[in-house]
């Protein structure tokens, strides 16, 4: 029984440890960190008090090990999840550049994660469903495409909204099947949850608000959440624009804010709480995501984002 359902890639994460570092030369990694999007944005979910579920595959190994035991251990349900004996569980490599880009090293359609296809997406992992949250970083080949055709199925069938995160790594967003996915799932969302790259991506020539009303034309789609990094996050939709400004942090690793953020905002819609405070209280949690070094390591409780929340000022710009 969960109401927050996703799928896609589970890994293992290993970090530079120096800005600047790159991939062609020796340098110190840190990790094994548990990982891959779905898994953070999953993990967030369960951790703010959403029932969640995860379908996936890992390997037969340490890293599968440390990964599953970490999101169990926080309550996900990992039911759903396959365990492969002949390939060895996904991982990503990242290092920082000095301008704040980021610059990725996947190991995920040749490893366990590439073997997750429509017949990994159970119709037990739907039990209670209320939203399927499809991460564009999940498409990565045929059998993760048809993985998430397979989920939109059931969710539309069962009357579940669809949130969309695109999750925008050129490292994997390469060929056109991947992009067609990309497409296909922006039209079939009710949210949609970019980042501003992202939006670039769908419309490399209009401006990122310009994208947006073009976006709500489509009435199905109820809102746009848009990630704005250091800056906060905006929820627009076709009555209401609300602007929250981000809560100033000294930042440590940006990888993850965005899927801890996508984690709590649903969290808390499922709760019945307001677009307004579950923006607030989603920025709080990518806040607290980019103080520590880890793509999951700044996950957090209700009770750590409420004293997190507490003394701090929070500044809400609504207009029509
Ligand atoms: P990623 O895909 O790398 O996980 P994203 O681009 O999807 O990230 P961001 O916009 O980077 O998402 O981060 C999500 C949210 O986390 C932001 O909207 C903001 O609320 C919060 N956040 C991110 N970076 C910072 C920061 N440096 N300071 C304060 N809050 C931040
Ligand atoms: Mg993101």
């Amino acid at each position: 029984m969960a109401e927050i359902v996703t799928f896609g890639e589970l890994l293992v994460e290993f970090v530079a440890t120096q800005i600047g570092q790159t991939f062609d030369s020796a340098g110190t990694f840190e990790g094994p960190f548990a990982s891959g999007a779905p898994a953070i944005f999953v993990d967030q979910a369960a951790r703010q008090g959403a029932t969640a579920a995860i379908a996936g595959c890992v390997g037969q190994d340490a890293f599968g090990d440390a990964i599953l035991r970490r999101l169990a251990d926080n309550g996900v349900s990992i039911a759903c999840v396959a365990r492969c004996a002949d390939r060895p569980t996904g991982t990503a490599f990242v290092a920082y550049r000095a301008d704040g880009g980021r610059q990725f090293v996947f190991n995920i359609a040749q490893s366990a994660a590439g073997l997750l296809d429509a017949e990994g997406i159970s119709p037990d992992l739907f039990e209670g469903c209320r939203w399927l949250h499809i991460m564009g970083s999940s498409l990565y080949n045929k059998g993760a495409i048809s993985a998430a055709r397979a989920a939109a199925e059931q969710a539309r069938r069962l009357g579940c909204k669809i949130s969309f995160d695109p999750n925008i790594r050129p490292e994997l967003t390469g060929s056109p099947e991947v992009q067609r996915a990309l497409w296909e799932t922006l039209e079939i969302c009710d949210l949609f949850l970019p980042s501003e790259s992202d939006l670039r991506f769908f419309h490399p020539a209009v401006t990122g608000d310009e994208v947006i009303r073009m976006m709500l034309e489509r009435q199905s789609l109820e809102a746009v959440v848009l990630k704005r990094g250091a800056a906060g996050s905006t929820y627009i939709n076709r009555e209401q624009r609300i602007e929250v400004r981000a809560f100033e942090v000294t930042e440590v690793d940006p990888t993850g804010a965005g899927d801890c953020f996508c984690g709590t905002y649903l969290a808390c819609i499922a709760r019945g709480l307001p677009a307004e405070q579950a923006l607030v209280r989603a920025n709080a949690a990518g806040a607290m995501a980019v103080l520590k070094r880890g793509p999951m390591e700044g996950n957090s409780s209700r009770e750590e984002l409420d004293r997190f929340i507490a003394g701090r000022s929070v500044a809400v710009r609504r207009s029509l």
